[in-house]
């Protein structure tokens, strides 16, 4: 277990095993592949870098429907732990949505203002459907309703790191989710 201590924090309890994780994104996988049956281009699964990879790469490996990939990527909260409410594009769509079938895949959704600002942004280029799937749902801290078709588990607010989440670039690499807590060491 990873126990660095990074910026006054460190790696709190689990709050999602690894075990819990898989299973539930083996449930989502298997929705998604029901619900996209019979399409006759592949889903385009959308997800934000850098948090999403891993959900996004598990998920996709699960899906049984032909699926692409594409990326987008955002301004991220840098060093803190809130959210600044700033939402800026640092890397658009590779690929051309107009006519597809979108899936977008969010690692975690807080107070909703980057989600949305993805969703006005993807619209924008005309997509035939675009659903959000999303492994983390921080429901109480909604500013801004997004409408969530596929939600993995719904969490407290609480700052959490690993499968995919980060802080300061840290913990990406855990396979389970953990809080993040105050280092009083
Ligand atoms: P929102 O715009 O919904 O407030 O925030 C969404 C983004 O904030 C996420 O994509 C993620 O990058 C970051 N974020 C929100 N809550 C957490 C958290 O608990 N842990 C980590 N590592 N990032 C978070």
């Amino acid at each position: 277990m990873q126990q660095a201590a990074s910026g006054g924090y460190r790696l709190g309890p689990e709050l999602l095993t690894a075990a819990a994780i898989q299973a539930r994104v083996a449930e989502l996988a298997g929705a998604v592949s029901r619900d996209y049956e019979g399409l006759d281009r592949p889903l385009i699964l959308l997800s934000v870098l850098k948090g999403s990879v891993s959900f996004a790469t598990d998920l996709g490996r699960s899906i049984t429907v032909p699926v692409n990939f594409d990326y987008v990527a955002v301004s991220s909260y840098g060093q803190a732990t809130v959210s600044s409410g700033h939402v800026m594009l640092l890397k658009d769509l590779s690929m051309d949505v107009a006519g597809r079938h979108v899936l977008m895949v969010e690692d975690i959704i807080d107070t909703g203002l980057t989600t949305a600002f993805l969703f006005e942004h993807v619209q924008r280029h005309a997509p035939a459907s675009l659903k959000l799937c999303v492994l983390l749902d921080k429901a109480e801290r909604r500013v801004k309703p997004v409408e969530v078709a596929y939600r993995g588990f719904t969490i407290p607010n609480q700052f959490v790191v690993g499968y995919g989440l980060d802080f300061n670039e840290l913990y990406r690499n855990l396979a389970a989710v953990h809080v993040l807590e105050p280092d009083a060491t």
